[in-house]
């Protein structure tokens, strides 16, 4: 922190703190080139890159709540790019590039920080797993080692590292290149970026239906009265199944509920980000010290973001094996987001088959990450109508041709 300190006091870059952006309310149209169903994350940042890369500008984002206000505002950002296949690794990794540029580019800061993220292993097969991992990344440029429990120690002091545990720490995957940013921030950069170039966010407008002719959607219907659209892209996280079959379209998604959790703040104490896939936990101390606590998804599927006490408990016990200080630490508050599930835990984007709907959806609880990227990948596509090499393989036709891109090892609890 002092070395950083030092470096933007005397240093030419200056960046301001982010600008809390509330989209200005203006008329529905009765028609625009392109819709996007869903004002999240991954909404805002198609349009950034159709209006900034593609001068594509006659766009209009629909929102059944208010920006970001779905998993974009509920996840505990983990940007981490140390996926187990060529496709996962390439495309998180060109995220992780694009996160790298975002302050300069939105011209405030997003709290990007690059503490590096440790995946502990308590057993021979998660070892095994993570030296698979390690290769992996490093042939596809991801910085990814395998780390002796000195190494961790010296990472991460606080870290109980002994025998007199249930599960003992054995070695870590430590991804230097992880990092955190403010969520709030990345979709206010992209919806600002987006609306200054003509696009327009309405929110409190939910989309109910669609009227398909043929193979295309020619009107979206809303709360506020029915849209003609050139193009129409769904956008909607934890509701991508509802909003598909709208299309009558069927996606291969279960939805189940995602917990996390946050303490008080406290004083800087553990500098990467810690996860471990054995307890079913991972833990991040933001840069206003709290500690963010999450894990693996409710156990049954469901629409709720209620909080569970169970959940709690769990968390807390699994926290506290890994950092014991963690029992003196109040919990400030608990949540939950709506996460769509894919059976091989990779996204679903690209062409549906109308000819004129796009899907970019089955971001389970990794989709943060990806949010510059899938924005700029799938802006290309609308604009170009060719499937850049990075979408490719996540087409939703992978589920018939049975070649799913297989993320489950290297998903689990560290998102
Ligand atoms: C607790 C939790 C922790 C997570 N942690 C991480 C993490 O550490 N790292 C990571 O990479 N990812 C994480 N994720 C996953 C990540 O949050 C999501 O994948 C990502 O935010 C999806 O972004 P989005 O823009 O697609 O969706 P959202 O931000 O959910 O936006 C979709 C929007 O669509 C709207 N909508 C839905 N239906 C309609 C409709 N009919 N009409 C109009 N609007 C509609 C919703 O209101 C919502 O605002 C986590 C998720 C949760 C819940």
């Amino acid at each position: 922190m002092p070395f950083n300190l030092l470096k933007y006091g005397f240093g030419d870059k200056y960046y301001a703190a982010e600008e809390h952006f509330t989209p200005r309310e203006t008329k529905l149209k009765s028609s625009y080139d392109v819709v996007i169903i869903g004002g999240g994350g991954h909404a805002a940042a198609i349009a950034y890159y159709l209006t900034k890369e593609h001068g594509i500008n006659d766009i209009a984002i629909l929102e059944k709540g208010y920006l970001g206000g779905g998993n974009t505002a509920r996840n505990t950002a983990v940007l981490r790019a140390n996926y187990l296949t060529e496709e996962g690794i390439t495309f998180y990794r060109d995220s992780m590039r694009l996160y790298h540029n975002l302050s300069d580019e939105f011209g405030y800061n997003i709290l990007w920080e690059n503490r590096g993220q440790l995946t502990l292993a308590h057993s021979d097969g998660a070892i095994r797993s993570f030296r698979w991992r390690a290769e992996m990344n490093k042939e596809f440029g991801v910085q990814s080692e395998v780390i002796d429990l000195k190494e961790i120690k010296e990472l991460v002091p606080l870290l109980r590292v002994s025998d007199d545990v249930r599960f003992p720490i054995l070695a870590g995957l430590w991804h230097k290149d992880g990092g955190t940013a403010r969520h709030d921030a990345v979709v206010w950069g992209f919806a600002k970026g987006a609306c200054e170039r003509g696009a327009e966010i309405h929110q409190l407008t939910e989309v109910t239906g669609l009227d398909v002719e043929g193979d295309k959607v020619v009107s979206v219907k809303t709360n506020r009265g029915d849209i003609k659209c050139g193009k129409v892209i769904q956008a909607v996280a934890g509701n991508s199944s509802d909003v598909a079959r709208m299309a009558g379209i069927d996606l291969p998604i279960h939805t189940f509920p995602l917990q996390a959790m946050v303490t008080q703040p406290y004083k800087p104490l553990i500098s990467p980000l810690v996860s471990s896939p054995h307890l079913h936990v991972y833990i991040q101390q933001t840069s206003r010290g709290e500690m963010v606590i999450g894990g693996g998804s409710d156990p049954y599927p469901l629409y709720s973001t209620r909080s569970s006490l169970e959940l709690k408990e769990a968390l807390s016990a699994a926290t506290i094996e890994l950092f014991p200080f963690f029992k003196e630490l109040n919990i400030l508050r608990q949540w939950a987001g709506i996460t769509d599930m894919t059976p091989d835990y990779s996204p679903i984007m690209g062409r549906s088959p109308l000819s004129n709907y796009y899907l970019d959806a089955g971001w389970g609880t990794w989709g943060f990450k990806a949010t510059p990227i899938s924005g700029k990948t799938m802006a290309e596509l609308i604009a170009t109508d060719k499937v850049p090499d990075l979408m490719a393989p996540f087409a939703l036709s992978r589920f018939d041709d049975f070649t799913q891109v297989s993320e489950a090892g290297a998903t689990a609890a560290s998102h």
